[in-house]
């Protein structure tokens, strides 16, 4: 098929534009995050972060709720944590087990062969024991797991003693090279054309070399991004034509209610266009999507495109986050050592108690996983801040033995837990406000459960724990206040759900195949669609779920459905 891409922010090239190998010392403040660039000033982000100028949204009084957007060919997906989880047969029927949220209209068994397909293409480290509603990959699908650093090693050994499983993580990260002789035939049987361009993608990816950040941007390909795993060999078959700095404002729609294309701003000329086509596939992230299909209103919708339901926009989620960090006395002064590793976890708790769950001894639903922080990464602006607490006032040579006993001495665990979907959590247009180029923004509201606050306090509650067992002292308040434990709606950067899917077209936007009930031209493939947001990071099911919605277009455009 012909494909045509509309990107909102500037083409982006990875290979000539990461700062992978650039030294704090190079970069103000020594590359500490500020305003501009809230992840480091070497952060892959290169248009876009919790203000896009010119591109507000509000949120309705009495909400609180951020909003990360970038603006830039590969999206967030240039510098994301590449921590690929999947999801469980728990978490596709939340409500059949609990009664609360809506179930998804798909199983894990339906969505587990495109779990692999997705997991081969993009190239994911793990391990393969399969753990309660922790599903493993099928055989010699995952790359070997990295080696646990130190603090990982201590933290399997105490969270072990008290019951908590430490398991290697998932993360999109080539710990070897992919199998370009035999994988793209597995992926795209019958299409030597893929076949052709894919090999040749995963020939020029290299393995990881454990030795910098993966938020920067991999210019060896060895991490997955769309910019350099998705894009170019889709580029390379000659069927996709991709137009930067085009900004979606709206469907278009004929008479009988089909979609005909989208009308965008080219945002070089400031002029209005118009792109035709005879299936609109819309990812512009979850929010963004809804956006879209909101501004697309017309005498025959003036609720906007695919609202039928009134849903469009509604049960807006994000991941519940709490984090809590500490010091080790054990960890100090260890002998100097790379503790860079894949960038990311190496290890991570998957959520243990659904047995205490089941048994009504929790004073929440739904689970969280931990991510573990620690080591001697390279250090950079801020981080030395933490440690001259500990060095009371040291100066010159005392000082820095000072910061040899104590650097690598810290560990922190970022919980991450899933959120239910509730009736007060969604975003609408604002009734006043237009961005730069006169498109109506979005408005946020929110408010978390008792489920998520009181998840929140667990997840402090346990890291203090673990932080005592292991002889260390607690750094910051341990809050038992959910209001003060949790980040606020948005900060994790999960937001997923405003055009759920369902088997029922009065109470979801999309079908089982993320297609519009009301406009059968209509596709959502980015994090719109979901029904629950699990404790699993979103991004690996955006992706497979978007593998299966292709394969449903090409069969429906094979069978003239459209
Ligand atoms: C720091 C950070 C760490 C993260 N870590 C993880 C992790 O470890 N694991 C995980 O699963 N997820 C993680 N995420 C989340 C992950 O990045 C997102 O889930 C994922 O990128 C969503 O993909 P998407 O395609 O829906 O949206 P995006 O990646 O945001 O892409 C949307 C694209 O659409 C473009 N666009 C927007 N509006 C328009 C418009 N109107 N017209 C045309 N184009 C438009 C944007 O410019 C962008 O290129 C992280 C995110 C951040 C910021
Ligand atoms: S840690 Fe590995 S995958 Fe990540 S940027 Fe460095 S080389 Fe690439």
């Amino acid at each position: 098929m012909k494909v045509l891409v509309l990107e909102a922010g500037r083409d982006y090239d990875p290979i000539t534009e990461t700062p992978m190998f650039q030294t704090p010392r190079d970069a103000p403040l020594r590359g500490a995050g500020n305003a501009d660039k809230p992840f480091g000033f070497y952060d892959a982000t290169v248009d876009g972060g919790w203000r896009v100028p010119g591109e507000p949204y509000t949120t309705a009084p009495g909400s609180e709720f951020s909003w990360w957007r970038s603006r830039m060919l590969g999206g967030r997906t240039n510098h994301w944590g590449r921590i690929s989880l999947r999801m469980g047969e728990y978490d596709f029927k939340p409500k059949s087990r609990d009664g609360l949220g809506a179930d998804w209209p798909l199983t894990y068994e339906e969505l587990a062969p495109y779990y692999d397909l997705t997991e081969s293409l993009i190239g994911v480290y793990g391990g393969e024991e399969p753990l309660e509603n922790t599903p493993a990959s099928s055989p010699g699908v995952l790359l070997p797991p990295p080696a646990p650093r130190v603090y990982e090693l201590m933290t399997r050994k105490y969270a072990g003693a008290m019951g908590i499983p430490v398991i290697p993580a998932h993360r999109a990260v080539l710990t070897r090279r992919q199998d370009a002789a035999n994988l793209p035939q597995k992926l795209h049987p019958g299409n030597t054309l893929a076949q052709k361009v894919l090999r040749e993608s995963m020939q020029s990816r290299q393995q990881c070399f454990y030795a910098t950040s993966c938020g920067r941007g991999c210019s060896i390909k060895a991490n997955f991004q769309s910019t350099t795993v998705l894009l170019p060999p889709a580029m390379a078959t000659g069927n996709v034509t991709l137009i930067t700095d085009a900004m979606v404002r709206a469907v278009s729609v004929d008479a009988s209610g089909n979609a005909t294309g989208v009308h965008y701003i080219d945002k070089m000329t400031r002029t209005d266009n118009h792109a035709k086509g005879r299936i609109v596939v819309l990812a512009a992230s979850a929010a963004e999507t809804s956006r879209i299909l909101l501004n697309s209103k017309s005498s025959q919708f003036p609720n906007g495109l695919a609202n039928s339901s009134g849903l469009v926009g509604k049960y807006l989620m994000d991941t519940v986050g709490a984090s809590l960090g500490g010091q080790v006395p054990a960890l100090e002064n260890l002998p100097p050592m790379n503790d860079d590793g894949a960038a990311g976890d190496h290890l991570y708790i998957p959520w243990w108690k659904y047995g205490d769950q089941k048994k009504g001894k929790m004073n929440f639903a739904r689970g969280y996983h931990v991510e573990l922080g620690g080591g001697k990464g390279m250090p950079g602006g801020g981080q030395f801040g933490n440690l001259e607490r500990f060095t009371n006032g040291a100066y010159g040579r005392k000082f820095k033995e000072e910061a040899r006993r104590f650097y690598g001495s810290f560990i922190s665990y970022d919980g991450r837990g899933e959120m239910i979907p509730n009736e007060n959590s969604y975003c609408d247009l604002d009734p006043e406000v237009v961005d730069q180029w006169g498109i109506p923004v979005l408005r946020f509201s929110w408010k978390w459960s008792d489920h998520e606050l009181n998840q929140a306090v667990h997840m402090q509650k346990t890291f203090a724990e673990l932080i005592t067992a292991m002889g260390g002292t607690v750094q910051g308040t341990v809050q038992t206040d959910g209001s003060k434990a949790i980040a606020r709606g948005g900060q994790i950067i999960h937001e997923v759900g405003t055009t759920r899917m369902g088997d029922n077209a009065k109470t979801s936007v999309l079908n089982a195949n993320c297609q519009a009930w009301d406009v059968h031209n209509l596709f959502i493939t980015d994090g719109a669609p979901f029904v629950s947001n699990a404790d699993k990071n979103p991004t690996l099911t955006i992706l497979a779920l978007a593998w299966r919605t292709c394969d449903h277009i090409v069969a429906e455009a094979k069978r003239g459905a459209f």
